[in-house]
């Protein structure tokens, strides 16, 4: 264990990390980000560095980031040591989930960010400064803590959804909706809580017709929100209906799904260009049980509204960890500088 103890130490790897670092490096607070860790297990559970945004590909409502070429100018911000990771830019095109995030990384460390590619696996938040624990057993002191540790979408997990992903096959409306190839065309949504149907009424802007499947005879969702999709002429409700593969080919992605009835198992095949998978959200929390409060859906609870001081004092968190509502790249890093802010105070308040 070093014996130095750090004015802040920012866990995660998502917008909301490095916007934070971002913040406390330019605020002299020397900030250390642990980003997690590259193993076979993160790997399965779609937890690698480098967050949500590594695994999509065109982000266009990320501010700062008209169309344009996007190619050169990442050539001269990103150094080879990390470009090698992306893949070659197409002319013109918008900026990618992967080049966004390596673009607010490299940011961060030319101010100054110091980075451990470690995961953090335990906290002691009995006593300050706090002690932190890595996946190599390494150990770390500090004063401040920022959770920025994001969360990841829930997959239904069948083998010919993953061949789709990003290739008609989504996990956020409000991210890819508005994309070219789903336009004027049949979509579908899976799920039955209130963000399955919101989901479903926000294609219904873009979308031909949307077909909204349920596992079940009636929706989880509120009355409200159940009304609001049976009233909308543009979906069309399935239930007691489940997805059993996701069908197309290299050249169209995704063109069809065929679903099987949880009743009589007779199964149909619909024509859809995308599927929306809503089907919740799981935040990357674990670690945290018991050490601070965390919400019933196991989200990091921030007591205050408008403040991302956590129910430990000096602990702070951020993005996706800690916000089950607008999970969103701008969301995010705008709550990532927030929590940097809060620290920095935090810690002169104490001088
Ligand atoms: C397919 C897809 C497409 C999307 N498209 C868009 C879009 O177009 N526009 C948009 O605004 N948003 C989009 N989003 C949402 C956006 O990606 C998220 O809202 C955003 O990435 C959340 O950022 P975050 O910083 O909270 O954490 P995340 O991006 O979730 O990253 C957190 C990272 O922290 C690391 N971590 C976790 N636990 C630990 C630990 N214990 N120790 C160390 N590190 C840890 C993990 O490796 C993880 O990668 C999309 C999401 C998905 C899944």
């Amino acid at each position: 264990m070093s014996d130095t103890v750090e004015k802040i130490v920012i866990i995660g790897s998502g917008p909301a990390a490095w916007s934070a670092a971002i913040y406390a490096a330019r605020a002299n607070l020397n900030p250390v980000v642990y980003e997690g860790s590259y193993t076979e297990e993160n790997r399965l559970a779609n937890n690698l560095p480098m967050g949500q945004l590594y695994t999509t590909t065109e982000i266009e409502n990320y501010p700062g980031f008209p169309h344009g070429d996007v190619g050169a100018y990442l050539k001269s911000a990103i150094g080879e040591e990390r470009s090698y990771m992306l893949a070659p830019h197409e002319e013109g095109g918008s900026v990618t989930g992967p080049e966004l995030v390596e673009l607010i990384r490299q940011q961060a460390v030319n101010f100054g960010t110091r980075v451990v590619s470690a995961e953090i696996v335990d906290l002691d938040v009995s006593q300050r400064p706090f002690k932190l624990t890595d996946n190599e057993g390494e150990t770390c002191m500090a004063q401040t803590i920022i959770i920025a540790t994001g969360a990841r979408a829930n997959w239904l997990g069948l083998a010919s959804e993953e061949q789709f992903k990003n290739r008609g096959v989504s996990a956020c409306a409000v991210c890819d909706g508005a994309l070219p190839r789903f336009r004027n065309k049949p979509l579908a949504v899976i799920g039955g809580g209130d963000s399955a149907i919101e989901e479903a009424l926000y294609l219904t802007n873009f979308a031909s017709k949307v077909y909204l499947i349920h596992r079940r005879d009636e929706f989880r969702a509120s009355k409200a929100m159940a009304k609001k999709a049976f009233d909308n002429e543009k979906i069309e409700i399935l239930f007691n209906r489940v997805p059993v593969e996701f069908i197309g080919n290299d050249t169209e992605g995704l063109t069809s799904l065929k679903i099987k009835s949880t009743v009589d198992g007779q199964e149909m095949t619909i024509s859809v260009t995308g599927v929306f998978c809503a089907i919740g959200h799981t935040p990357n929390t674990a670690f945290l049980q018991g050490k601070i409060a965390l919400t019933e859906k196991r989200y990091v609870e921030l007591p205050q509204a408008h403040r991302m001081a956590t129910s430990v004092s000096g602990i702070f968190a951020a993005g996706d960890c800690a916000d089950d509502y607008y999970r969103q790249a701008i969301t995010s890093a705008g709550t990532g500088a927030m929590a940097a802010l809060e620290a920095e105070r935090f810690l002169s308040a104490e001088e």
